[in-house]
């Protein structure tokens, strides 16, 4: 078996090249939202575990916090290249580390409502139905709530379904300008409540890791690892039990299976330069939407010709991201505003009311600044110089908003014989993000930002390519009962590979208009425990 080294860190054992050099009971492919949890789940059974990530730790530094930095250099960005549907290349905003895009994320926490488990009528078209509903799904929303430590309160939001518990701690509170937004919100009819958030607010076993409210989640690493990501969360607490290994820098390259294609026999995995093959009785790929679709597509065999577990011809497509929109409202005053994320609203999310459209989500983000703002819109920016970005930044009150993106077949991921990925994307709903920002604007005029002016922005990108901003990846193999239209079963397993499963955002159906990650989490605690029940 592997040895394990400093951090708990597995060194791993050389292998031949092609032959197998370890068993395992299971196999995870990526330790992100996905993977990490799916690890935590199974890592107490005593199993033996072992855990494939294609990035390493990232390096605790200053330069966690340094904005220039994060989103200047894209210092935590990976130097991968993928392609457009025209061929053109482009930089995706992806995060290969342990605890994978969680180590970027904004940790704000949602639920998917219940009516997102149903069919939604879109303006672009139909947002499907889940294989299961709401209620059936709602245990694990509430043991990933506890997992990650979520800062909130369920029964403020008129819009979300039943819990079973509620959150470990409460509200993280609204500093002095967002309470006034708040509780003018209020008075004006609307119903505003505080949004989900997942830091370490209250660890006072760990006080090296508590959350200072800085203003670094979103986009951010955690210098003081206080944010709730899959890395601190999930995986570095089960590195100290003798069945879990981890090995880092470890790509995985393809799947192999059995002569009848039926069940995976090797992972084949790139590793310092070697290749080594590694088998397990169950093998779990969690490797991110797109990444999780290359695996499979890049496995393609005589028996899988069209990619692994792809005779529906569904692996890949039906990527979906968020229609998404940063606005900044610039305020007269000042905003001192250090945390700024506490504040959500959902009273647009579904039609009626006279709108014809669900819109989607209304959330505050992490506070802008200066260098965010020349990353992200380099064009806008160019000859601001940095004293002007710093006073904007000062006077601005950030918005986020969230409009569902619609499956659609024709959005998919496909692989070049290099194994480059390849991304077809037409995003969708534009009709009903401008009404969601139309009804950001009289909240605004509501609120006393009468007199902003507002920028809008793609946050999470700074390359001129929209589609590079993939961090609400999903939907690439998605679940389902039938296996003519969908790649994996209820329990997350390929239909036509008896031990494989995927547990990432790719199973989604459907995104909804929160934040997917908290819905991953839950996701793989389902299927850890299905796992266990199998592997018993
Ligand atoms: C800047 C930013 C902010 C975000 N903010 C939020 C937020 O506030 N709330 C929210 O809900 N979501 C947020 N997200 C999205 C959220 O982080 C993702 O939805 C979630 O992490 C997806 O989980 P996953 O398991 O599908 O993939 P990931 O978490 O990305 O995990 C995939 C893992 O697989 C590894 N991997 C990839 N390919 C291979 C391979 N071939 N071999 C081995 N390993 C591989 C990767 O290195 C990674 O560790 C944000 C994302 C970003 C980038």
């Amino acid at each position: 078996m592997a040895a394990r080294g400093a951090n708990g860190v597995s060194q791993g054992r050389s292998g031949d090249d092609g032959q197998v050099t370890d068993h395992y009971d299971v196999i995870i492919v990526g330790t992100g939202a996905g993977g990490g949890t799916l690890a935590h789940t199974l890592a107490p059974s005593g199993k033996r575990i072992l855990l494939l990530e294609r990035g390493n730790y990232l390096p605790r530094e200053k330069d966690n916090w340094d904005p220039p930095q994060v989103f200047i250099d894209g210092r935590y960005i990976s130097k991968d290249t993928w392609y457009d549907a025209d061929g053109k290349p482009f930089q995706p905003q992806v995060h290969y580390f342990v605890g994978g895009a969680t180590k970027m994320y904004g940790a704000a926490l949602y639920r998917l409502r219940p009516g997102d488990f149903g069919e939604i009528r879109h303006a672009d078209g139909p947002s499907p139905a889940w294989p299961l509903s709401y209620d059936e799904f709602e245990p694990w929303y509430t043991k990933a709530e506890w997992l990650y430590q979520v800062h909130g309160v369920h029964g403020d939001d008129p819009t979300e379904g039943h819990w079973s518990r509620q959150y470990p701690w409460p509200p993280v509170s609204n500093e002095p300008r967002i309470q006034e937004i708040f509780d003018s919100l209020r008075q004006g009819g609307y119903q505003p409540f505080p949004a989900p958030c997942g830091i370490l607010l209250n660890e006072a076993n760990r006080p090296a890791s508590t959350c200072i409210r800085c203003n670094t989640c979103d986009g951010f690493p955690c210098l003081v690892h206080a944010k709730s990501d899959a890395e601190v969360i999930a995986v570095r607490p089960i590195l100290d039990r003798e069945n879990v290994t981890l090995l880092v820098d470890a790509e995985v390259e393809r799947l192999e299976t059995d002569q009848s294609g039926s069940s995976v026999t090797g992972v084949v995995v790139s590793r310092g330069g070697g290749r080594e093959t590694y088998s397990a009785d169950v093998v779990a790929v969690c490797a991110g939407a797109a990444n999780s679709a290359r695996i499979l597509l890049r496995s393609a065999s005589g028996r899988h010709p069209a990619g692994l577990a792809n005779g529906s011809d569904q692996v890949g497509r039906n990527y979906m991201f968020h229609n998404s929109n940063a606005v900044v409202a610039l305020d007269k005053q000042p905003n001192d505003t250090v945390f700024q994320k506490t504040m959500a609203l959902n009273d647009f999310y579904f039609a009626g009311d006279g709108r014809e459209w669900p819109l989607g989500n209304i959330q505050m983000i992490g506070k802008s600044n200066w260098a965010a703002m020349k990353g992200e819109e380099p064009k806008l920016t160019k000859l601001a110089p940095r004293f002007a970005l710093e006073e904007v930044a000062r006077h601005a009150v950030d918005f986020w908003l969230t409009t569902e993106d619609v499956p659609k077949p024709g959005n998919r991921v496909t692989v070049d014989r290099d194994g480059n990925v390849h991304l077809a994307y037409r995003q969708t709903n534009d009709a009903e993000a401008d009404g969601l920002y139309q009804e950001l604007r009289k909240i605004l005029n509501h609120v006393g930002l009468a007199a902003h002016h507002v920028l809008q922005k793609n946050f999470y990108m700074n390359m001129a390519i929209p589609i590079a901003g993939v961090a609400h990846q999903a939907g690439t193999c998605r679940f389902g009962t039938d296996p003519a239209t969908s790649v994996l079963d209820v329990t997350c397993r390929a239909h036509e590979v008896d031990n494989l499963y995927v547990v990432d955002t790719s199973f989604m159906p459907s995104i909804g208009a929160v934040n997917p990650a908290l819905t991953a989490m839950a996701n793989a605690i389902r299927v850890g425990e299905h796992l266990l029940q199998r592997m018993a």
